[in-house]
């Protein structure tokens, strides 16, 4: 197996690639080191993770970087991480999306079918599911018109994938908020850890009632290698990748509390592209990997607050850019 992660510098994409490495499988990663969020912390996280020498610097709706890289590399597998994440978009920022949700997306994945793959894994999102399901949500759920352009970008990807598995097999990934130490910045985890440590209030984007399926890094990371050899099901299937508990930001401030870390927060109100709940059912994605998610809320917590204790307080001043208040 000859493993090709993109997105590779970003908070799933390293931990991805760093637990193939572990397990002697051969892999690569791309990214193109894009500026959503401090590029210094993505040099510093594959870095740390000790995948910097497997890294190459690239953009996945570059074509021509595409092809020398599959005549080169010649993956037997692509797991696509690569996206401009974060659902509170507003209409001057779509291009930024469309360049890499969109014509990256396709760019990679036409690739992938001219070469062969055998594989093409891709990251969804839980905001395809918008809101006023009935929770926990599941895979088959008929879904409406999507709240934000990031999650439209999603359901468009998942739409195409399903075409393309007339010649490729195509699996969609719909994380659900994915946290873990080297997290991603604009994400409240990060920002609650930060605020209490720097001493700084936390500005919340949600109220302390919004409700997320809490998903550890590593948990996410092992689901999407148990998939990658995915032998049963249909040529293209979609999976929840979530812990299937879902806990409000008011019990996440407790737990950080309990832990010694207390923050104290500018209430905010919900944007109009978020949703007050994600919950994913887990039962479809428990018939495919042998484990499911389990690190609890509180583990996962310490585990930030540890790592976010041990780099430089600099490092977390410069990196973490508290949101506007509105
Ligand atoms: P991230 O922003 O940390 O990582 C994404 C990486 O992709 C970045 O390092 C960025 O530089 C790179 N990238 C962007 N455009 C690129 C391009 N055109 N070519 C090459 N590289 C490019 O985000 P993440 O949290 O690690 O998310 C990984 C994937 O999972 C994304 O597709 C995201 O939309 C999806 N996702 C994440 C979560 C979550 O909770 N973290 C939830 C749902 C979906």
């Amino acid at each position: 197996m000859r493993v090709l992660v993109t997105g590779a510098a970003g908070h799933i994409g390293a931990q991805v690639v760093k637990m193939l490495r572990e397990k002697d499988i051969t892999v690569r990663g791309v990214d193109a080191f894009t500026d959503f969020y401090s590029i210094e912390m993505k040099k510093k996280r594959v870095q740390a993770l000790g995948i910097k020498d497997i890294m190459i610097v690239g953009d996945i709706s570059d074509l021509i970087f595409l092809q020398d890289l599959f005549a080169e590399f010649k993956p037997t597998h692509v797991i696509n991480l690569a996206a401009r994440a974060g659902v509170r978009s507003t209409w001057d920022q779509f291009d930024l999306y469309n360049q890499s949700n969109i014509i990256g997306f396709h760019t990679l994945l036409t690739t992938s079918v001219r070469y062969k793959v055998e594989h093409f894994l891709f990251a969804s999102s839980s905001s395809v599911y918008g809101e006023r399901l009935t929770p926990p949500y599941k895979e088959s759920e008929v879904l409406g018109i999507p709240k934000s352009y990031y999650a439209l970008t999603k359901l468009a990807n998942e739409i195409t994938a399903a075409a393309a598995s007339s010649e490729i097999k195509t699996t969609g990934l719909r994380f659900f908020t994915v946290y873990g130490p080297w997290g991603r910045p604009d994400m409240a985890t990060l920002q609650f850890v930060a605020a209490g440590i720097l001493e700084r209030t936390a500005i919340l984007t949600g109220d302390v009632g919004v409700k997320r399926d809490f998903t550890y890094v590593a948990d996410a990371a092992q689901a999407v290698i148990d998939l990658l050899d995915r032998q049963t099901g249909n040529r293209f299937e979609i999976l929840n990748i979530a812990g299937g508990r879902p806990q409000s930001l008011g019990e996440l401030l407790q737990i950080l509390a309990e832990s010694g870390l207390e923050v104290f927060t500018n209430g905010g109100k919900l944007s109009e592209l978020d949703v007050p709940l994600t919950h994913g059912s887990t039962e479809k994605l428990a018939k495919y990997v042998p484990a499911l998610p389990s690190t609890t809320l509180r583990q996962g917590l310490n585990h930030v607050i540890d790592w976010a204790k041990s780099i430089p307080t600099t490092d977390l001043t410069n990196w973490v850019v508290p949101p506007p208040i509105k």
